[in-house]
């Protein structure tokens, strides 16, 4: 049994990921001994991502997530909407929110201003992947997996219409093959 995948070529492989996946776990881990972050994975596209680094991270932490809904095919929907909230209580904790990437950053500024009024400790991101160049409004992410081009990416917990989020490697997907 296989895919038919839709690939231009892979970009990251499942090495390479879980490789600088256990850099930044462990970055995290030194940077917050002894404060109990709460890591907010931010579903669906962190979720292989957001397993992964919690695994390799050698700390007490806490668990949450959200869902925000922003694409549609390779197209922007416009303002992402939340699907499912914070269970956890972030008054006065540490969060750091893993993404799977940031693009335009609009997702990740609207976490920061959904956040925020909750009066948290502090707030950072950790994403996968980062595309700088594509940047609409000023995010930075403190803990980022890999720079990448403005290519629509799938793979590792990135879709493609619904599909290709179960891929263990991050692919360039090829839009003439569709
Ligand atoms: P932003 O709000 O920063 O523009 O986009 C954030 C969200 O858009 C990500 O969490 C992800 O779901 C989606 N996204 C942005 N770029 C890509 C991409 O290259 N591939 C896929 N599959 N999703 C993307």
């Amino acid at each position: 049994m296989e895919h038919n995948l839709p690939l231009k070529k892979i970009l990251i492989s499942e090495k390479a990921i879980n490789k600088r996946v256990k850099e930044l776990a462990l970055q995290i881990s030194r940077d917050y001994e002894g404060r109990t972050p709460v890591f907010v994975g931010i579903l669906r596209g962190a979720v292989l991502f957001y397993a992964e680094l919690i695994k390799n991270i050698v700390i007490d932490c806490n668990i949450d997530f959200m869902c925000l809904c922003s694409y549609e095919g390779t197209q922007c929907a416009g303002k992402p909407r939340t699907i499912l909230d914070l269970r956890e209580d972030i008054a006065n904790r540490h969060v750091v929110l893993v993404e799977d990437i940031v693009d335009t950053g609009a997702t990740a500024l609207q976490l920061l201003e959904m956040l925020k009024i909750r009066k948290p400790a502090s707030v950072e991101f950790c994403t996968l992947l980062d595309k700088p160049s594509n940047r609409k409004v000023e995010i930075v992410p403190k803990y980022a997996g890999f720079a990448i081009e403005n290519e629509f990416v799938i793979g590792y917990g990135l879709d493609y219409n619904g599909l290709y989020r179960n891929l263990p490697f991050i692919g360039v997907l090829d839009e003439n093959k569709q």
